[in-house]
């Protein structure tokens, strides 16, 4: 929005955890911040466009700490730009892109490209997720300095754990010069072996090689001890089973600088869905049992999952279009998890505030970046929600290129009317308005 340009939002529920609002009222942007929030921030706005938003919510920008852009190297799958519009689509104005590209994102070169292209689109925010060794091989510790310096606001090896426990720690003491978090993937690679599938009876049935909880819970053990011992930030990535959040329980309970996140789809679906061996479910982790989504919904409830994060992953139909076996990992979250996490409320399982905390303002504190909240003086990173509108799912509609959704046919309420990042209408009633034009 060019200089002066004033935006006033009127007449929405303006939720709001970190400020602590949930009332009907008028939010006025100036320049690309939040001017005034209340029944009378339109007073002495002047000329000023008008955006009415009777019966919406207006929630501030949703913000997912773990997406795969898939660029640079894998554009068949994603670009930096169509992940944008997803990321718009779904609500989201900023989205944290992990390393695991080719090349990874182990070096000062890449990150800038990544931000040049995030640039290009002029969509929403993309804070670069660096990694936390060389080529994500596990054993020499990338450049934290260089990663930092160019704009990276987190160090992850995800999809891959960094198995060696005194290259983690060393990592640990690394990151803490720079005050960033380090993003585990918890799998212990000795005890996933080849496994597709959780350890249980549904794997047992459909013939399908197991990956034990262990494998994530000893994992997450190790990361607790190593946060102990070193008073780093550890962050760990898709939580997906009870006994992992047992563990983060008790590290909470102790103050460590230990934060998680869990997906939309962990919190939503168990390991039957794969029964179908429909490979759209084949995620790592994996889908988990009854009891495990149980106790995931209970730690969100209270807190002890921060964040939900999409780990959205999107694939070529030739990566999935496979059997179940040898079919690539991952399923694609940012068009529908907003409603996915809505449902969860709507079921009772967690608080309205809670889940739009989980949204917002908790990722922004973990990544350290402006946004979660509408305060005077915070960006205007807006969305606007319809949380009565009811729609189905399909998956063939999406402006991600991934179409590798289980959620395909589902029927969710709760949609994105309009996207604002720094002012600025990007997504507006399904149409990308912002950005680029191609
Ligand atoms: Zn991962």
């Amino acid at each position: 929005m060019s200089a002066g340009r004033r935006l006033l939002i009127r007449g929405g529920r303006v939720i709001d955890p970190a400020a602590g609002r949930d009332a009907v009222a008028d939010v006025l942007v100036i320049d690309g911040a939040v001017a005034a929030v209340g029944q009378d921030a339109a007073a002495g706005s002047g000329d000023c466009e008008v955006l009415e938003a009777a019966g919406l919510w207006v929630l501030p920008g949703l913000i997912d700490l773990h997406v795969h852009l898939r660029e640079p190297g894998f554009e068949y799958k994603e670009t930096v730009l169509t992940g944008s519009r997803a990321a718009a689509a779904g609500g989201f104005t900023a989205v944290a892109c992990m390393p695991n590209t080719d090349p990874p994102n182990d070096s000062a070169a890449v990150t800038r490209a990544i931000l040049l292209k995030a640039e290009e689109a002029a969509l929403v925010r993309v804070y670069p997720i660096g990694c936390i060794t060389a080529g994500q091989k596990g054993q020499r510790m990338a450049e934290f300095g260089d990663l930092v310096a160019a704009g990276c606001r987190a160090v992850s090896d995800d999809g891959r754990p960094v198995m060696h426990a005194g290259v983690m720690r060393r990592a640990l003491e690394y990151s803490r010069h720079f005050n960033i978090p380090v993003i585990s993937h918890c799998e212990d690679l000795h005890l996933a072996g080849d496994g597709v599938a959780h350890e249980g009876a549904v794997a047992t049935r459909l013939g399908l090689k197991p990956i034990p909880a262990a494998a994530e819970e000893a994992m997450v053990a190790r990361e607790v001890v190593l946060a102990r011992q070193t008073g780093a930030r550890v962050h760990i990535a898709h939580v997906s089973t009870r006994g992992s959040v047992s563990l983060l329980t008790a590290a909470k309970a102790e103050g460590l600088s230990v934060t998680a996140e869990a997906t939309p789809h962990h919190l939503t679906l168990t390991d039957e869905a794969i029964a179908g061996f429909d490979t759209a479910t084949k995620v790592n982790p994996p889908l988990r049992s009854a009891e495990d989504r149980e106790a995931l919904r209970r730690a969100l409830a209270e807190g002890i999952i921060d964040v939900v994060a999409t780990d959205h992953a999107p694939h070529g139909l030739a990566d999935k279009d496979l059997e179940f076996d040898v079919a690539a990992n991952g399923i694609v979250g940012l068009e529908t998890a907003l409603p996915l996490v809505l449902r969860l409320v709507a079921a009772g399982s967690c608080s309205l505030h809670r889940a739009i905390d989980a949204l917002t303002w908790r990722p922004a504190r973990i990544l350290g970046v402006p946004g979660g909240r509408l305060a005077p003086g915070d960006p205007a990173d807006i969305t606007l929600v319809d949380p009565d509108e009811a729609w189905t799912v399909d998956p063939e509609k999406f402006f991600s290129k991934g179409r590798n959704s289980p959620f395909r046919g589902w029927r969710l309420t709760g949609r994105v009317r309009a996207t604002i990042v720094g002012g600025r209408t990007i997504f507006r009633d399904g149409v990308m308005v912002g950005g680029q034009s191609r």
